[in-house]
């Protein structure tokens, strides 16, 4: 597999072509941004942890019978993946309070739910990712009926998977983004699953293991990003 040029780059990942059209190589960056990127900076070896992170979730999550664009880690920042065409939404998942939903509804941090939240926003830098339901993504034809349909029943068992296995290493998934693609006439799974796009916090302490200690200012981001490579390698 021979790497050629860079054909998009990303607030944290790059993505290269090879000489295989179906295939693609994405590069994990360091650098992090939050508040739609109006806060930049960077969490050293992020690029590599995340890396590892999302390459055990993808192979949990195959192993799963859930497909996804991933194919081999290559090496310490590269990943060989599927080429899709992303679908132009983040679905987001809410197993209990925090962020955005907070300053939306005016809830506290940690508040549980009856049952999971699913939203989804269209991805647009431009605009801050807005939220949008249903109706505005059929009428502007963001998604099909069908791939909704997919979309959504995928990513709760995804969230059931997930927070099970997060919760083997002592670890509560708070909430998550995804991203999907479409590949040969299918939805997959894309993107990247790790601390910069779950919200997890360890079991009985509830300390923040993610991207919060970035956006917040907590201190001790690497650790953090370290401690969950270690327990999700573990
Ligand atoms: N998220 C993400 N990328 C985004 C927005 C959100 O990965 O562009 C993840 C985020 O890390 C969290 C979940 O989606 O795990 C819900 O994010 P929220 O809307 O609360 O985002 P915030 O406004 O706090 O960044």
């Amino acid at each position: 597999m021979e790497k050629r040029k860079q054909i998009y780059e990303g607030k944290a990942k790059i993505i290269f072509e090879t000489d295989q059209p179906e295939y693609v190589i994405q590069y994990f960056k360091d650098d992090a941004t939050a508040f739609n990127a109006a806060k930049k900076g960077v969490i050293e070896q992020k690029g590599i942890m995340n890396n590892k992170i999302s390459t055990k979730i993808f192979e949990f999550l195959q192993s799963q019978g859930v497909e996804t664009h991933f194919v081999k880690h290559l090496s310490d920042r590269e990943m060989l993946i599927k080429k899709v065409e992303i679908v132009p939404l983040e679905v987001i998942i809410r197993n209990k309070a925090a962020g955005s939903l907070c300053r939306l509804l005016g809830l506290p941090e940690g508040r549980a739910f009856e049952t999971p939240i699913l939203e989804f926003c269209y991805k647009n830098d431009a605009l801050n990712d807005p939220l949008v339901n249903e109706y505005h993504i059929r009428a502007l034809n963001f998604a099909t009926e069908k791939e909704i349909a997919f979309i959504k029943e995928s990513t709760f068992k995804i969230n059931d998977l997930m927070r099970n296995f997060f919760s083997r290493l002592n670890l509560e998934l708070i909430d998550f983004k995804l991203e999907f693609g479409r590949y040969q006439g299918k939805i997959i799974l894309a993107d990247e699953i790790s601390p910069d796009t779950c919200r997890l916090w360890e079991t009985g302490t509830g300390k923040k293991l993610d991207k919060d200690r970035f956006r917040h200012d907590l201190g001790n981001i690497e650790e953090a990003y370290k401690e969950v490579l270690s327990r999700v390698t573990s």
